[in-house]
């Protein structure tokens, strides 16, 4: 027997780092967007709250978005994780697992503090949808009776190497063959793929004294809270049937929808401030297709060297280039700040800036980056070819995308230390955005990726159908 629920009313739950509270808030606001009259309580931890709304007044941390263009139907309401300050970064390897020890314990109980309260005052949660790092939220909700859904924000293929790993095949994936980058790793209904590529908590962080052990231990806990939904887990995929139809189908265990790219409607609060306008009046002077745009993302650091020569080879490249250098990494780098930018000749240098907006600016050619799983769909939605450079996490099965399947970009290779020296920065942007014919069909291929995007996120599209289906499932009790 099925009785309808007054609104639908989702707790959107995610980790406190940019890439994850980026994608979760879009999914918010797409959610209110999709049903005039849903509810979304947005949740992120207490620590990175304060940093997304440094001016809200409430003692108790909880604020309604400042601007009200939801009518008061988006709320934001944090959690705890046990920590005064959030996760600080550390040289001390036990210090991130410590942290997610903690994160995992208080955000746990404070959820369901949430959850409760929020039933208590008459605004009950019936949809928890939470991102990768959270899979205690699923629990959470059950013991209350709630349906969750979780928030892939990772490509569909990590998804689905991660569910197949924890699946039995975990013996392809050893210690020994991590010696070679190139074994070749072979999973059901997936392309085969280098070892190397794969996401780097399975290769790197399988042993518990690895700095990030206890995100392979989080994964592992997620893939087995999915397997215990019943009768099927709703996983909803940031990215679109036609981006990755092969890896949407290689996971049949659980009903998977892919409802994005999941982009911003406008302004958007997160953890960084933005630098003032001025690189937008820069871009504007520039003619169109000439920039290369650089950044590498939230999280990745930069040592004096590596900036040094990205620095030379963007210089030598002759094109104008805007550089996100962040200000955590300016300020590792301690007096060279001033030196560091002495030496921009033809491009400028900012710490944050609207990366959206610049990457659907005219000017924009090409964009250098580390193959974060938003840069790259901000960019594939943009049309914008990429010179991929990745580190860790899902960034090189992302680089893989970008490059073999979609052909929207090419692969930077580094050094034996890790380093991308000048003249292949100068190569790759050569390879995107000269007069070759390679670069004409990157060119080529992203406008038509784009416009497929366009197209399964508009009115009727692929992502659009899952996403009104996922919202009409929330009004419904069973
Ligand atoms: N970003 C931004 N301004 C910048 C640099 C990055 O708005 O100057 C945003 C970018 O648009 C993306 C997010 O930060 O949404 C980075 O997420 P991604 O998954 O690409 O990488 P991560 O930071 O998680 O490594």
């Amino acid at each position: 027997m099925e009785e309808m629920s007054p609104r639908p009313h989702f707790l959107v739950l995610t980790f406190p780092f940019q890439g994850h509270i980026a994608p979760a808030l879009r999914l918010a606001r797409r959610l209110l967007a999709a049903a005039p009259d849903a509810l979304v309580t947005f949740s992120t931890t207490e620590a990175a709250h304060a940093r997304m709304f440094p001016a809200t007044p409430e003692a108790d941390g909880a604020g309604v978005l400042p601007d009200g263009d939801e009518d008061g139907r988006l709320e934001f309401l944090p959690f705890p994780d046990g920590t005064e300050a959030g996760y600080v970064r550390s040289a001390d390897p036990g210090a991130f697992n410590a942290y997610m020890a903690s994160f995992h314990a208080a955000g746990a109980r404070g959820v369901a503090g949430i959850v409760d309260a929020l039933a208590a005052r008459g605004r009950p949660v019936t949809r928890v949808v939470y991102t990768l790092l959270l899979p205690w939220a699923a629990g959470v909700a059950r013991d209350r009776g709630v349906p969750s859904a979780l928030y892939w924000i990772q490509p569909a293929a990590v998804f689905a190497i991660y569910h197949h790993y924890f699946h039995g095949h975990a013996a392809g994936v050893v210690a020994e063959h991590r010696r070679d980058p190139s074994f070749v790793v072979e999973l059901p209904g997936l392309a085969p793929q280098a070892i190397g590529d794969l996401p780097s908590f399975l290769t790197d962080s399988t042993d518990p004294s690895d700095i990030f052990h206890s995100i392979f231990n989080t994964i592992r806990d997620l893939i087995e809270t999915l397997d215990k939904e019943s009768p099927r887990a709703t996983v909803l995929v940031n990215t679109c049937q036609e981006l990755e139809p092969g890896s949407l189908a290689a996971v049949g265990a659980h009903d998977v929808l892919p409802v994005g790219p999941v982009l911003p409607s406008g302004d958007e609060s997160g953890i960084f401030k933005q630098d003032g306008a001025e690189y937008m009046e820069w871009l504007d002077a520039k003619p169109a297709n000439s920039v290369v745009y650089v950044s590498f993302g939230s999280l990745a650091s930069m040592a004096r060297e590596q900036l040094d020569e990205l620095l030379l080879g963007l210089e030598v490249s002759g094109r104008p280039y805007l550089c996100v250098i962040r200000k955590d990494v300016m300020t590792a780098l301690a007096e060279a700040e001033a030196e560091v930018r002495g030496r921009l000749r033809s491009g400028v240098a900012v710490e944050w800036c609207d990366q959206v907006r610049v990457l659907s600016h005219a000017a924009v050619g090409c964009f250098v980056t580390h193959c974060g799983w938003n840069s790259v769909l901000e960019s594939v939605a943009s049309g914008v070819p990429m010179v991929c450079v990745p580190r860790m996490s899902d960034q090189r099965m992302n680089a893989q995308l970008v490059v073999r399947e979609w052909r929207v970009g090419v692969r930077a290779q580094v050094d034996s230390g890790g380093v991308l020296r000048a003249a292949e920065v100068g190569r790759c942007v050569d390879e995107v955005m000269g007069d070759s014919e390679a670069a004409a069909e990157a060119r080529r291929m992203a406008g038509k990726w784009k416009r497929m995007v366009a197209e399964a996120t508009g009115k009727g599209g692929s992502s659009e159908r899952n996403l009104m289906a996922f919202v009409d499932s929330a009004r419904s009790t069973v």
